[in-house]
Formats: structure tokens, sequence, C-alpha cells
């Protein structure tokens, strides 16, 4: 029922539809308008010949009102229709309803020349072919919904039906119309409203699908620009258009900053009140930096981080606010709002370069709780060259044999004898001189390569300990620092067992490090992983033990053989009282829990002495030694600096 109403025309169209039906007339107005004016224009010109060949001229105030004033009527209609159909198609006009009124106005003058036409032909017992045709010309061309088309062609045909029937047929003789004459009346005015219903729901039809396809492209051009779960704009928006800004003449370039914001400490946020509340957090903080920065491209880089293409005056402002709201919104967990800023040089025009500066800016001063902005200056720079110095270089650097392994000893606070290494990476580059693992670890984390480093440690420290075995040299168990990436982006664990068994190393020859914070995170491919490396016959340590916040939970959820104890404890050894009755403790817990203690960063005698006191079983530190290149390391062991444990004399 519904169906059949709708095709009838009693539905409530949406705007795009009656939008495109009265585009469709208008393309259609335009055609029909031009065939009138023709068509009338020839009609007066083949009427005035009439008038002068057959010296009509006394009959010209009788053929005016017959002729002339229908079709000048029609030539004004036409030309208006013309005039506004072509204006709102070019997008001159928009004014929908002077349309309306015109199309109305049409199609009656038109309806209304072929009945006087047609009744006057009639009456000189001629074909009735210009009703008929207006009445398809306007009706049927044009779209109208299938009701008022009736209402239209029915009246049209009732009266010209009603005008005919009162006249005398010239042929016969006869008043009023024939059977045949109303049968044919009949299926015209049928046709006639079937073609309307079909046109009507030809158009009807195409107009919803091309509603449809409308609403997809708005939904997708959309998304290309609008951050998903934010809403304000993404990088791709972003990019395009500070790409634009850069490139004007008129930008005053002196006075745009790149500024990159990070909301330190809301991945705690998101671990403490779920993803839910973390997204409501982020929209907010999206929303609030939107308003603040209007005027500004202002787009979500990624996670929490957000960009602003902005003025350099009153931004400084502004950020202050921001922090502020930042700690408005933070709740139990401590939130901080860090941003680093870029001032472009020159005609400088790479966007992603300028974000990732006003990054290095922002990461910068991470961790620094007294600081909210930090702009990019030369000292930065240098540092930012640095890093992608070691980001593109690292295969080359390896390849070329760059990195080294220094060895630093651990000592048994039993004999004071080396019972062990730990293997620190070290970066010998041509360019920037030694690299310490400060410099780089970090930076290959971050992009994801630190696996590379890592499998080439492995592998140099295998092949120290085959060429010590081979050569007789002492060597002792090596410790490798593994970083929690390492399990992500590669098999580190098949990548081991593989390269000690190329290089036959006995399994107590190698222990695995992973540092304390790598735990925190919870994710479920760390235990699996320790879990493997201790079944195939490695001993896991835990770095670091001390240095994050999760150590008590760490120990309670894993099992390792070795603890280090972070070095942070022994530097407040003189000044801080509590250091001693700690260390003593975390020690005694080892014991109890099983494991081997190990305290790094021993620099003084009386620390060691503290140490072997207490019962810890191992040390660390520059007191013995400081990492090391394996010839060093034997040299010490050669002049008696260093003494190493019997059993490791010869590898
Ligand atoms: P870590 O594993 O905790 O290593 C101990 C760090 O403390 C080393 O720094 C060492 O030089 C330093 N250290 C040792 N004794 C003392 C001391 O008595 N006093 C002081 N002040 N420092 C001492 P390094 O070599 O700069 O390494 C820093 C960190 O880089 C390491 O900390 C480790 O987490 C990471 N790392 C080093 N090499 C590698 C590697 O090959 N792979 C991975 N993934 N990480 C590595
Ligand atoms: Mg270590
Ligand atoms: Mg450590």
């Amino acid at each position: 029922m519904k169906a059949i109403l709708n095709g009838l025309g009693f539905e409530k169209q949406s705007k795009y539809v009656r939008d495109y039906f009265f585009s469709t007339n208008m393309r259609a107005g335009i055609y029909m308008s031009i065939v009138i004016i023709v068509l009338e224009i020839w009609m007066i010109i083949r009427l005035t010949v009439k008038i002068f060949t057959d010296n009509l001229q006394s009959q010209f105030r009788q053929l005016f009102k017959t002729y002339y004033l229908n079709y000048l009527i029609l030539l004004f209609m036409g030309t208006i229709m013309l005039v506004y159909a072509t204006r709102y198609i070019s997008g001159k006009t928009a004014r929908k309803s002077t349309g309306m009124i015109i199309q109305w106005l049409f199609t009656l003058v038109c309806i209304y020349f072929g009945i006087k036409i047609s009744l006057n032909d009639y009456s000189k017992g001629e074909q009735i072919l210009t009703f008929l045709t207006m009445e398809l010309f306007a009706l049927c061309l044009l779209t109208w919904r299938p009701y008022i088309a009736f209402i239209i062609a029915s009246l049209s045909y009732l009266y010209f039906y009603y005008r005919i029937d009162g006249m005398i047929a010239v042929n016969t003789g006869e008043h009023g119309t024939t059977v045949a004459t109303q049968i044919n009346f009949f299926i015209m005015w049928i046709s006639t409203m079937m073609v309307c219903i079909a046109k009507y729901n030809t158009t009807r039809e195409q107009a919803l699908k091309d509603e449809d396809l409308e609403k997809i492209n708005a939904y997708l051009s959309k998304i290309s620009v609008e951050d998903e779960l934010t809403g304000i704009h993404n990088m791709v928006h972003f990019r395009n258009e500070a790409e634009k800004l850069l490139g004007y003449v008129t930008t005053d370039k002196e006075n745009i900053i790149f500024l990159f914001f990070d909301i330190e400490n809301f991945k705690s946020y998101n671990e403490k009140y779920g993803f839910h509340e973390g997204n409501e957090l982020l929209i907010k903080f999206a929303h609030m930096i939107d308003d603040l920065f209007k005027g500004s491209l202002v787009s979500r880089f990624s996670d929490d981080h957000f960009v602003v293409l902005t003025h350099v005056d009153g931004a400084k402002n502004i950020i202050g606010q921001l922090s502020g709201e930042i700690k408005r919104l933070q709740k139990e967990v401590h939130l901080e709002l860090k941003c680093g800023a870029y001032k472009p040089v020159g005609d400088e025009a790479d966007i992603s370069l300028a974000c990732d500066r006003a990054r290095f800016a922002c990461n910068s001063i991470k961790k620094h709780y007294d600081r909210t902005l930090r702009l990019y200056d030369k000292s930065l720079e240098d540092k930012f060259q640095l890093k992608h110095y070691i980001v593109n270089n690292i295969d080359n650097a390896i390849e070329k044999g760059y990195i080294k392994v220094y060895y630093q000893p651990v000592v048994s606070t039993e004999d004071g004898c080396i019972c062990g290494l730990e293997a620190l990476a070290r970066w010998e580059d041509p360019n920037y001189g030694l690299l310490s693992p400060s410099s780089f670890i970090e930076i290959l984390e971050e992009y994801r390569q630190i696996y590379k480093l890592d499998e080439y440690i492995i592998e140099a420290v295998c092949r120290d300990y085959r060429n010590s075995a081979d050569e007789h040299r002492p060597f002792a168990p090596v410790s490798l620092n593994f970083s929690r990436l390492d399990f992500e982006l590669c098999d580190i664990v098949g990548y081991l067992c593989e390269t000690v068994k190329k290089y036959s190393v006995p399994k107590n020859y190698i222990d695995i490090e992973i540092t304390e914070s790598a735990l925190t995170d919870q994710q479920d491919f760390l235990p699996d992983a320790i879990r493997n490396l201790r079944s195939f016959g490695y001993k896991v340590w835990l770095d670091d033990f001390g240095s994050g916040y999760s150590s008590l939970n760490v120990l309670k959820d894993y099992h390792f053989d070795v603890l280090k104890i972070d070095m942070k404890f022994l530097s407040g050894f003189t000044s801080n009282e509590k250091t001693r009755p700690i260390l003593e403790n975390i020690v005694r817990l080892t014991k109890e829990l099983d494991m081997i203690s190990l305290t790094e960063g021993v620099e003084t005698a009386e620390q060691f002495s503290f140490l072997e006191a207490i019962g810890c079983d191992r040390a660390q530190g520059y007191l013995f030694s400081k990492p090391v290149p394996l010839d060093v390391l034997r040299e010490k062991i050669a002049s008696g600096e260093l003494k190493i444990s019997k059993e490791y004399m010869s590898a």
C-alpha cells in the first residue's frame, strides 16, 4: 500500500530528492522553452505573412485576439522559463520558489494554449493535436508528482471535453461528441497519466540512487579528512592545508609555528579507567584544543598526540590554558601536558619534518615535571640530526662493523673473581665518535629497529666465545640485554638458539637480561618468551630491579634466576641512610625467592664490602672495570688487575 502511495507521489521527499526533481524539470524546461520560442516565432511570422499575402489587414483585431495574443503569451512564458532555467542550471540563482511559480505558469499557459487552439481547430473540423501535444508537453516532459498530474490532466481533459461536447460537429452537423471520440479521449487521458506515473517513478528511483551515492561520497570525503574518534581533522587534512598555507605568498612565515602536544601519562589513565574513559578524555581534549586554537590548523596526530599550525602571538597563553585544562580532567592519574614548538625557517615546506621536529622538542621535556613547553633550537637540532643518522645508518653500521661489544665484568662477592660478563653495545662511528647506548637504544626502539642490534650482539658474543675457546683464552658467561621489542619484532629466541648452535656455545655461557620496565605493560607474549628461554636452558635475569614502579609485582608474576638491583640504590649509599636496610631486605628477598642477587653500579670499596656483608652474591661496577673491548679485558686479566674464576680461565 505504502509503495503504491509512494509511486503516486504521496510520499515525503527528502530535500535532495526535491532538488533533484526540480533541476531535472529545469533542464527539461530549457529544451521545452526553446522549442516553444522557435515555434511561436515561426507561427507569428507565418501569420503575419498570411495577413499580408491574403490582404487580411482589416481582420487584424480579430486575428490578434484569436492568434497573436496566444502566441505572444506563450512566447513570453517560454522566454521567462528559458531565462530562469538557464540561470538556475548555471548556478546564478537558487530561488526555487520563483522557479516553481514559473514552472506552474508555464504548464498552465501551455495547456491553456493547447485548449484554445484545439477548440478553434475542432470547430473547423480539424484535429485536436495541439491540445494533445501540449498535454504531453507540459505533463510528461516535466516531472510532476502523479497525483498533481492527475488533477491538472483531469481538469484540462474534462474542460476540453465539456467544451467540444457543446459544439456542433462540422462534418456530421450533430451536436456533441460521438462514443468513439469519448473512448479516444478517455484512452488519451489514461495514456497521459500512465506516462506521468512512469516518468515520475524512474526519475524518483534515479534520485534515490544518486542520493545514496551522494551520502556515501559525503561520508568518504568526511572520513578522509576527519579523525574518527575525536571528530577533529586528521593528518591528511593537516598536511594538505599546511602545505597550501606555507605556499601562499601572503602567509606571514615569521609569525607561524608548529606545535606538537602529548598528554604525558595518558597510558596510565587508560589502564586505570579503561579505553572508554580514555577515549572520552581524548575527545574532550581534542575539542578544547580545536576551540582554543580557532582559526588555526588543528589535527589529531595519533593516540594522545595533537598538532597545531598557528601564529606565534598568543600561542603561549593558549598552551598554558590547555595545560590547566588537562589538570582539571586528570582525576587520580597525574596527567601533564607537554608541548614541543618548531618555527619553520625560510621557505621550508616539509610538513612531516616540521611535525617531527616539534615532536622531538616535545619528547625532550618528557619526565621533566616542571616544563610544559620546549622550543626546537640548535641543541635539539644536533640531537635530531643524530637521531636521523642513527635510524638511517643502523644497517650500515652493522655491516661495516661500527657496532662493537664491550664487556663489563661481574664479580663474585665470595672471592672477588669475575664470574660473568655483561655485553654492552657501543657504536664507534667515523663521524660522531664513540656513541653509548643512551644515544641509540631508545631511538632504535622507537623506530622498531632494535632487534637488528640485538641479533648482531648475539652473533658477536657467540663469535667471541668461539674464538676464545679455540684459542684457550679466558671467557666467562655473558649476559645479553634483550629489548622487550625483540620478542615482538623477530623470533629472537629462535635466532639465539641457532647462533648458539652455529658457534657451539654451551648454554650456560649465555644469560638473558630483561629490564624491569619491559614488564610493566603486561603483554601476553613476554611471559611465554621468558618461559621459552628458560625451557631451552637459558637463565633469565631481571635487570634494573627497583627502577620502575612494578618491582614487587614482577617478582610475583615471573620467574627469574638472577635479580640485578638497579644502581640507583647505591647512588644514595652515603647520603641516604635508608639505602642500606632497603638493599639488605632486597637481598634477603632474593634468597627467599631462590634467586641470585647482583648489585649494579658498585663504584667504591666501601659499597662492595657492604654488599659482601649483607650476602649479595655478585657485584658489577666501575670499581672493577668499566665496559671494555674484549682485548682490553684480556689484558686486565693477564696483568692481574682483574681476577677470573678458575673454571673460566680457558673457555
Ligand atoms: P644496563 O643493562 O643496566 O647496563 C648497565 C649500565 O650501567 C651500562 O651502561 C654500564 O656502563 C653502566 N654502569 C656499569 N657500572 C657502572 C657504575 O659503576 N657506575 C655508573 N654510573 N654506571 C655503570 P651502558 O653501557 O651505557 O648501557 C646503558 C643501557 O643500555 C644498559 O643498561 C642496557 O639497558 C642498554 N643496552 C646496552 N647494550 C645493549 C644491547 O646490546 N641491547 C639492548 N637491548 N640494550 C642494551
Ligand atoms: Mg643490563
Ligand atoms: Mg641495569
